[in-house]
């Protein structure tokens, strides 16, 4: 069967099924079977493909039909300006946290050396991409899921960076170290009967999605915690829901934190509060 019917056949199937990137997605999940660039399927559309690949490719297929993310089926991600390792323990990293590295990296110059706290680290994507711009900076990175520590520490490995950043395995109610120059976090903030609304949900990690009741719990904990785990004068910049900017910034006022910047994502949703832990 040649390539160009076999992302037709494919198609139909995720077409049928309302998954509306079919197009890319079936390029996506073709190099991924034939081991090559989504370029050179492109240009190999008349190219026979053996037996066996035909079936990776629609067994590939089916897992997508169900709305599997494309991340998880192919095992990575990209984010900022790399690759990472992306599976069901983690969530997939989002462009809108690029919001989160871009506003940290505003924070530090080329050559500071400054030490940084993750909470909730997830795949790394934070961490390893600030990692990878600002060389003289160290990292802790805290999670309370192992299979997440253990793919982070992978990321990390692949990354170069194992010597920069420490990985415990922890809650940030359990968690107390040093004085950090700033902290980021982008926790769990769905509200809890919401996330069974979610796309993805019967594959990303709820422990990364669920925020409790009012979709503030874990976020009111890390701003708690930074208060004690940051300098004076140090800063937080914390991933928030589209409609928790009133709210959170409520409460970071009456834990005397400085509001500098909020700024909103790709969606125009408020997405990413930059604050100073002032005394
Ligand atoms: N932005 C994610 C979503 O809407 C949620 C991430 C989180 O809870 N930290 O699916």
């Amino acid at each position: 069967m040649k390539i160009i019917n076999s992302l037709k056949d494919g198609g139909e199937i995720l077409k049928k099924n309302n998954i509306s990137s079919y197009k890319i997605d079936c390029e996506i999940l073709m190099s991924q079977t034939l081991n090559i660039s989504r370029e050179e399927v492109l240009l190999n559309l008349e190219r026979n493909i053996k037996k066996e690949e035909k079936e990776e490719f629609f067994n590939l297929i089916y897992r997508r039909r169900k709305n599997e993310p494309i991340a998880y089926i192919i095992n990575n991600k990209d984010f900022w300006r790399d690759k990472f390792i992306a599976d069901k323990n983690v969530l997939i990293p989002r462009p809108d946290s690029e919001h989160l590295v871009e506003q940290t990296l505003r924070l530090i110059k080329k050559d500071q050396g400054k030490r940084i706290l993750d909470v909730g680290v997830g795949s790394g994507c934070l961490s390893i991409s600030i990692l990878k711009e600002r060389p003289f900076c160290k990292f802790d990175a805290i999670d309370p899921s192992k299979k997440a520590i253990k793919l982070a520490k992978t990321n990390a490995k692949l990354h170069q960076l194992s010597n920069r950043i420490k990985f415990y395995k922890r809650d940030v109610d359990n968690f107390y170290n040093d004085k950090y120059d700033l902290i980021i976090s982008n926790p769990p903030y769905i509200i809890k009967h919401k996330i069974k609304y979610l796309d993805s949900i019967n594959y990303e990690p709820k422990i990364a999605l669920d925020g409790g009741l009012d979709g503030l719990e874990i976020i009111k904990k890390v701003i708690s915690k930074s208060k004690y785990l940051l300098k004076t004068n140090g800063k937080l910049i914390l991933e928030i829901g589209h409609d928790q900017k009133y709210k959170v910034t409520k409460f970071l006022k009456e834990k005397k934190f400085f509001i500098n910047n909020i700024i909103k994502d790709y969606g125009n949703n408020t997405r990413c509060v930059v604050s100073t832990k002032i005394n």
